[in-house]
């Protein structure tokens, strides 16, 4: 029962979600009372052509951008309610985000950039070090932490980037084309690990991705046209 809890707390849904951008020349739509729900624990990939929507919609998911109409519910909240102050703290602890270019601070080393959200989650220092270490250690770049990003391989830098995600244990993961910007041995890597952290850590992993390569290796497939899901695989 507590794990029924647990999984349904962590189950992400749109209830007629709808997203115009205003731009100078037009209204464009990119969702329109838009439906979609995936469960507790699932590794799922968003597949679709650019321009169909994925970004849009992990950005509304991860709470860095307001739907037009609707409401998003992530683990038991209603995100498209949220005052800012409610979604600062629900970014910094709620969700986990993965960018496509690695998002990591030039100037820190791979311990101080998986610090720094600690920092402002008011986790204490010792405490902060050994969890950084740890995270490094479990994606086996344990002997990298005083590496800056461009000391590190694209491959290294997006593992760091992983690691970012979860320094504060969120339930949620969002990756935006994570493996993008890799060769097709490291992105590989990065999705078997975006997909290890739900089958060994109950995390959600929504994955958005137009390479089929990649999308493959996911047991859960949404393909999105048009801003909406026509088919799971
Ligand atoms: P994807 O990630 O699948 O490539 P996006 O979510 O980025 O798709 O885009 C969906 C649609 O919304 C596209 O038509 C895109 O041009 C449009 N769009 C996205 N962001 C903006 C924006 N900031 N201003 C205007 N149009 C946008
Ligand atoms: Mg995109």
């Amino acid at each position: 029962m507590a794990n029924e809890t647990a999984q349904a707390d962590r189950a992400v849904r749109l209830d007629g979600v709808s997203k115009f951008y205003e731009t100078q020349a037009a209204r464009i739509t990119a969702l329109e009372k838009m439906n979609w729900s995936i469960g507790g624990g699932e590794a799922a990939a968003l597949m679709g052509p650019s321009g169909c929507g994925k970004t849009t919609i992990l950005n509304l998911l991860g709470g860095m951008d307001r739907p037009s109409g609707g409401e998003i519910w992530v683990s038991g909240e209603n995100v498209a309610a949220m005052s800012e102050r409610q979604l600062e703290v629900y970014r910094l602890r709620k969700v986990g985000f993965v960018f496509q270019f690695f998002n990591l601070i030039p100037s820190l080393s791979a311990l101080d950039n998986l610090e720094l959200p600690m920092l402002m989650a008011g986790v204490k220092p010792e405490e902060r070090r050994v969890r950084a270490e740890s995270l490094l250690d479990s994606v086996g770049l344990k002997a990298k932490g005083f590496k800056r990003p461009e000391e590190l391989s694209g491959g290294e830098q997006q593992r760091v980037a992983v690691c970012l995600a979860l320094v504060n244990d969120p339930p949620i993961i969002l990756a935006d084309e994570p493996t993008g910007n890799l060769d097709s041995h490291n992105a590989k890597v990065i999705s078997s690990m975006l997909i290890d952290l739900a089958t060994s850590r109950g995390k959600t992993v929504l994955v958005a991705s137009h390479d089929p390569k990649v999308v493959e290796q996911f047991p859960r497939v949404y393909h999105m046209r048009d801003g909406a899901i026509q088919q799971v695989t």
